[in-house]
């Protein structure tokens, strides 16, 4: 019960908090940035089954690969793609605390 109560305030509260304490001025447009970060789970739809809750997705999608994560660190270091950087880590990290509940 508790488990998907976090993952969905991971992928949602948790930006907006960052939004509002980072970057405050313009909080909405990055808000809808760091949404806009969950279609790396389209890579979902791609797999067999498109949808099992007791698969872990790191490692196992193309765009939650050991790789792409390291891109996405790669993404944190310059100013212009840092917002989409900060998404996708945190959704990895999101996705990633699911594989431990296990
Ligand atoms: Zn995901």
């Amino acid at each position: 019960m508790l488990q998907p109560l976090l993952h969905y305030g991971m992928h949602f509260v948790v930006p907006l908090f960052i939004a509002l304490l980072f970057f405050r001025k313009k909080w909405l447009v990055v808000y809808g940035i760091l949404l806009a970060t969950m279609l790396v789970d389209f890579d979902h739809l791609v797999a067999n089954p498109i949808f099992d809750p007791n698969r872990c997705s790191i490692g196992f999608h193309v765009l939650h690969s050991y790789w792409a994560i390291g891109v996405y660190v790669v993404l944190l270091f310059f100013k212009k793609t840092r917002v989409v950087g900060i998404g996708l880590v945190l959704h990895m990290i999101t996705d990633y605390l699911d594989c431990l509940w296990m």
